[in-house]
């Protein structure tokens, strides 16, 4: 093992050699079922033939060109995720916290417009949006700012589904042009959103002249059984991140806009020098046709509905168990007490699990699984979960 790549990961000691569909297979053979998806990106599973031969198609024509020029395939993506979404422009990035980046930007643009010096973003507490200086501190954990300090002005927090206090900031904060929300928090512990929240994020938002800016890098491309979390909703934000499920592993990232938002960024405001380029557009293209021809947005949410049905059965009335949540393939199994020491344990066992925020176990399957898959997951996550309770009581 190398001792020259950076400390910054705790990784599990396995490396995967090939995958095919909801499967891996590591270095000795050993098969997986994967309920990680490379933390929510391979939507399509692993080796998706439809995807492959895109990205090797357009390998071989052309992989970059730069935004120097023209990009069909990027005007071809922007015009297919406005159509999906009802949003108006696109800018395109390579990840999650360059997406909310160029968000930030954005909302600090409109409100300069408007003449507010110091514009101010509303966040929420337990927020994940990611790990440059301005997305962590849009961050609502201590844990991810600390040592980085000082992080940037401009930013107000409030608890997550409290819509009262959002009126309070509004009442007391003058400086206020945003707000930015996850609709299901991901890293935070797959906490949904109160049924009405973000109405009245809406209402409050529109009554100010406040931006409604959603972070769907984790939530978007049909991860909850809807192209994008807000569909749920009936709600339109003004400004919507995207990038995990979007390449299907490509690395790209979108900051999508709306009305006035759409037109804030001019010529020399923002930039990304691999953003948008024909292998990612390539490879977003694909994985968008997968999901339309494959009718994964119905399966997701049949399969997800499935797995969770199928854990609350099994883990009735078993201590311990506090909550088990979420919308599609995006499923919490929230437990009393620490238990991150269950992804080894799954592992073991051949499935591949995340626990976030502690004591939050993470599923987020690809969205192919089948009846099969869902009932294995559910049947080994389930026996895991009673065995850790029933020998840690
Ligand atoms: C993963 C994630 C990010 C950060 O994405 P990167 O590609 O790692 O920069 C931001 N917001 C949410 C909601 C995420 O889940």
């Amino acid at each position: 093992m190398t001792t020259h790549l950076m400390n910054t990961y705790a990784r599990q000691p396995l490396a995967f050699v090939r995958g095919e569909g909801a499967y891996l297979w590591d270095e000795t053979g050993k098969r997986y079922l994967d309920a990680v998806a490379g933390v929510a990106v391979n939507g399509l599973g692993h080796a998706h033939p439809g995807l492959a031969k895109a990205i090797a198609d357009q390998a071989a024509t052309l992989i970059h060109t730069s935004n120097l020029y023209r990009i069909p395939r990027q005007e071809e993506l922007a015009d297919r995720l406005c159509a999906l979404s009802g949003m108006d422009k696109v800018f395109f990035c390579n990840s999650g916290c360059e997406a909310n980046e160029a968000a930030i930007k954005l909302a600090r643009l409109y409100g300069h417009g408007k003449g507010i010096e110091l514009p101010t973003i509303i966040v929420m507490e337990k927020a994940f949006h990611g790990r440059t200086m301005a997305t962590l501190t849009a961050t609502g954990s201590r844990k991810i700012q600390a040592g980085f300090e000082p992080l940037l002005t401009g930013f107000a927090r409030v608890p997550y589904n409290d819509i009262e206090a959002v009126r309070q900031v509004a009442e007391h904060n003058k400086n206020v042009v945003a707000v930015l929300v996850e609709v299901v928090q991901g890293e935070g512990g797959i906490n949904l959103l109160a049924p009405d929240y973000l109405a009245g994020l809406r209402q409050i938002c529109d009554a100010q002249g406040w931006l409604l800016m959603l972070d769907e890098v984790q939530t978007g491309i049909g991860r909850t059984g809807t192209w994008f979390g807000f569909q749920h909703s009936g709600v339109l934000p003004d400004v919507m991140a995207l990038a995990k499920g979007l390449g299907s592993g490509m690395p790209i990232g979108a900051c999508l806009a709306r009305g006035v938002a759409a037109d804030v960024f001019k010529p020399g405001n923002h930039g990304s020098t691999f953003g948008g380029n024909p292998l990612a557009c390539a490879a977003a293209l694909a994985t968008l046709d997968a999901i339309e021809s494959e009718g994964l947005l119905d399966n997701a949410r049949t399969q997800g509905e499935a797995i969770r049905q199928g854990l609350r059965e099994a883990l009735a009335g078993v201590y311990g168990v506090i909550d088990i949540r979420g919308e599609g393939m995006m499923i919490g199994i929230e437990l009393d007490r620490a238990c991150g020491e269950l992804v080894g344990v799954a592992r073991d066992a051949g499935v591949l699990i995340n626990v976030t925020a502690d004591r939050v176990i993470r599923l987020v399957p690809p969205l192919v699984y089948g009846a099969a898959e869902s009932s294995a997951l559910v049947a080994a996550v389930a026996g895991i979960v009673k065995h850790y309770l029933q020998q840690a009581a």
